[in-house]
């Protein structure tokens, strides 16, 4: 029997159509040709649930993208959902955390060049995307170029190449080879109980990349507009400028019950402010560890803690923990 899967599709240059000022997203129509001839591997039924650039998707959308994951995953063996490949990352970080414990695989795909074109990377990304949804394996992952990573651990690392997402500091969930797809169980996030949709996030978190001699009244800033959360992408392993009042701003965030979580802005690797002075120094403040988890990751399970309505000290107990495979324990 053929599995059953649910695509869910929200635009991007995959359903893409030249128009008068450059590539515009259409409806499925667009993926109709690929779709007849993935229908011989798979029963398809199709939902439009947006037709966006990605790159106008907001929390909002995100919102949407989980609820129709949840509503109408009855019935299907997984969910595809075709996606614009630069917010890819994000969404399906956020999804990750609004989907706790997903009973089936939901796994999203693009490509960098339309379906409608000859050469278009777009049917195999389909493809891997598709394998992996009839996989059995629940969870949410992005497929892209033959290979497929956990949604959480995603990051899009190249603007025009085939090669466009890399799995970052986790090792790729499955990878087509001549064995078709082969899973790596040991990736694989752990269930422990029922499906459940909680979709509310707060927006205001700010992702801030550290640069030398940065004034710190940005943090006082942050804090009269209202944020609620600040991710600091740091130096290295989570370096910051301790001298010259360079803490004052980050203490002050921290005593106004801004949650202040610290991450690298190399993209290998992991922040760990327990090697150096100037770490341990942000760690008596009050600041939480992002240790290895993506900008993306960090951001979006931020903006999900705080929508939970946790209180900081819940959120750091929240980052300690590994809920879905974004930090190695
Ligand atoms: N701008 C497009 C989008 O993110 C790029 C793509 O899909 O590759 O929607």
């Amino acid at each position: 029997m053929k599995k059953k899967i649910l695509l869910l599709t929200t635009g991007g240059t995959i359903a893409s159509v030249p128009g008068g000022q450059g590539l515009e997203p259409h409806r499925s129509q667009v993926m109709e040709r690929e779709l007849e001839q993935l229908r011989t591997y798979y029963d398809i039924a199709v939902r439009d649930v947006m037709c966006l650039d990605s790159s106008n998707i907001r929390p909002q959308e995100w919102q949407l993208i989980a609820g129709s994951i949840f509503d109408n995953r009855e019935g299907y063996d997984g969910i595809v959902v075709s996606h614009g490949t630069d917010t890819m990352a994000y969404t399906a970080s956020a999804v990750t955390f609004m989907l706790p414990d997903i009973d089936l695989p939901v796994v999203f795909t693009g490509s960098q060049l339309p379906l409608a074109d000859m050469l278009s990377d777009g049917p195999d990304n389909l493809r891997t995307a598709f394998a992996m949804a009839a996989s059995g394996y629940p969870g949410v992952f992005l497929a892209f170029d033959r290979k497929v990573m956990l949604g959480c651990r995603a990051v899009k690392v190249r603007a025009s190449g085939f090669s466009a997402f890399e799995s970052v500091n986790a090792r790729y969930a499955a990878q087509v080879s001549n064995r078709g797809l082969v899973v790596d169980s040991t990736v694989l996030p752990r269930r422990t109980g029922e499906a459940r949709l909680c979709p509310k996030l707060s927006e205001n978190v700010f992702l801030l990349k550290l640069t030398p001699g940065l004034n710190p009244a940005v943090f006082d800033m942050l804090a009269a507009m209202g944020y609620k959360g600040i991710v600091i992408e740091a130096f290295g392993l989570g370096g910051v400028n301790v001298l010259h009042k360079g803490l004052r701003g980050i203490r002050r965030a921290v005593e106004d019950g801004i949650s202040v979580v610290v991450t690298t802005q190399c993209l290998y690797d992991s922040a760990n402010l327990e090697i150096y002075q100037v770490g341990a120094k942000l760690l008596e403040l009050g600041v939480i560890q992002g240790r290895d988890m993506t900008s993306e990751a960090a951001m979006t399970k931020l903006m999900w803690a705080l929508g939970q309505g946790l209180e900081p000290e819940g959120i750091a107990e929240l980052f300690a923990r590994n809920l879905a495979g974004e930090i190695t324990p």
